[in-house]
């Protein structure tokens, strides 16, 4: 049996900003030797990397370079032409559509676009990864509050999104992302329709995520983004791994 993603782990208030407290390792990912093809091109071309639980890896390269074919990997959305994709005990590729949509279920997805419901309010979305794995009202209720807290939108749980701000929007989408206390936390491309003073403050969001505990892959084409953090960077072009920089700047 794969050894599921969830944290067993809770949320814990502090002044400052909530914790979480992970009961466990979070994720190991790999990649082993992963080429995709479309129509003769290699889109990834034997691609290997490993990363460990906690880290937070940001994907970088030209439009073109294979970021998102890199997350749809590994997200189980695509499947390899060769190669393995592993996700704790998941080998990704090998997966069937059942155990794909739980493995799905839980991970932290972030989109660029967002992707709410646009008739449902703010907590309707955020609670909605919760109501299709049938959690009860109250927990719902407990934990839709607690990671509205956590993105700084308590005050706009009733709101529906046409309401909200780009950067607003994308807090909902975080919220929506952690509800289920993910251990891994994908986000492809998610200050993409942002000015940057407001992704500035979406990439602070995701730092202290990863700081609690959290593994997060960030794919983005942003320089100035992965600039500011430091982190692991692994550099994309045509569909290769050029660079595996451990805390270093994104350098064009
Ligand atoms: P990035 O996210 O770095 O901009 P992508 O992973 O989206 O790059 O795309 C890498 C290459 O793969 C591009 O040349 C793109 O046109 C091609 N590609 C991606 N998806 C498909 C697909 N479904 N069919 C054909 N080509 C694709």
């Amino acid at each position: 049996m794969p050894v599921p993603l969830q944290r067993g782990g809770f949320l814990k208030l502090t002044p400052l900003f909530l914790i979480l407290i992970p009961c466990k390792l979070p994720s190991v990912i790999v990649f082993d030797n992963v080429s995709k093809t479309y129509g003769g091109q290699n889109v990834l071309d034997r691609v290997s990397v490993e990363i460990s639980g906690g880290e937070f890896v940001s994907i970088v390269g030209p439009s073109g370079a294979g970021k998102s074919t890199f997350v749809s990997l590994l997200i189980g959305a695509i499947r390899p032409t060769s190669g393995k994709v592993i996700v704790d005990s998941y080998t990704i590729n090998e997966l069937d559509e059942s155990t794909l949509s739980l493995y799905r279920r839980k991970l932290g997805i972030v989109y660029q676009d967002f992707k709410l419901l646009p008739k449902k309010t703010v907590f309707e979305n955020v609670a909605f990864p919760l109501e299709i794995t049938g959690q009860s009202d109250a927990v719902i209720a407990k934990r839709v509050a607690e990671v509205l807290e956590i993105v700084g939108l308590t005050n706009r749980a009733k709101h529906f999104p046409a309401a909200l701000s780009g950067g607003e929007l994308q807090r909902v989408g975080i919220a929506r992302a952690l509800v289920h206390e993910p251990a891994l936390l994908i986000a492809d491309e998610p200050t993409g329709n942002l000015d940057p003073e407001t992704g500035a403050d979406i990439m602070n969001l995701l730092i202290d995520i990863n700081k609690a505990g959290a593994t997060v892959i960030l794919a983005t084409h942003d320089r100035e983004t992965v600039d500011r953090i430091c982190k692991r960077v692994l550099r994309l072009d045509k569909g290769k791994i050029v660079s595996d920089l451990v805390h270093s700047c994104y350098k064009a």
